[in-house]
């Protein structure tokens, strides 16, 4: 399979591939004399399905369409925008035919992008190896969990500000 391997803080550190089946203690990222260690304790089941990540050792992945999620996000707002436009402008049938086109590009991004695995807590993501019904997809629950220490601590300072 294939890495792009992060730290706890999910800053980027580098890609490897591992060959899952040797199960390697520690590997060296492409490019770079640093090595990262591997736990492989659970992390994959008896079909060879990924169910921990080997990396940081998170019980929790989850299951993504491998696409920009910027490049989605942006999709949405330019497709948003556009309509509104072009509804105050009173052109209905072209705002309505711009929502129809993205809902034809969204499926074929669906159909034509492959699939990965990414761990709730470091966001390592996992590509080229075995993903079906039994990976779930991202769950808001359990992302909370992992969200990272420095958000909530501007969230609580947020909320302090509101309350003072
Ligand atoms: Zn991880």
């Amino acid at each position: 399979m294939r890495v792009s391997v992060n730290d706890l803080h999910r800053e980027p550190l580098g890609r490897v591939t591992i060959d899952e089946n040797a199960r390697p203690g520690s590997v060296a990222l492409e490019g770079s004399d640093r090595r990262i260690d591997l736990q492989w304790e659970g992390a994959l089941d008896d079909r060879g399905r990924l169910r921990r990540c080997p990396v940081c050792g998170c019980r929790e992945i989850f299951k993504r369409y491998d696409f920009p999620q910027r490049l989605g996000l942006a999709l949405v707002i330019a497709t948003a925008a556009g309509a509104v436009l072009l509804l105050f402008l009173w052109q209905v049938i072209w705002a309505m035919l711009l929502l129809l086109a993205a809902v034809v590009v969204d499926r074929i991004i669906y159909v034509f992008t492959g699939q990965c695995l990414v761990c709730y807590r470091c966001r390592s993501e996992f590509r080229d190896l075995v993903i079906d019904e039994t990976h779930e997809p991202w769950d808001l629950a359990i992302g909370e969990k992992y969200r990272p220490i420095r958000q909530i601590e501007a969230a609580k300072s947020q909320e302090q500000c509101t309350h003072a």
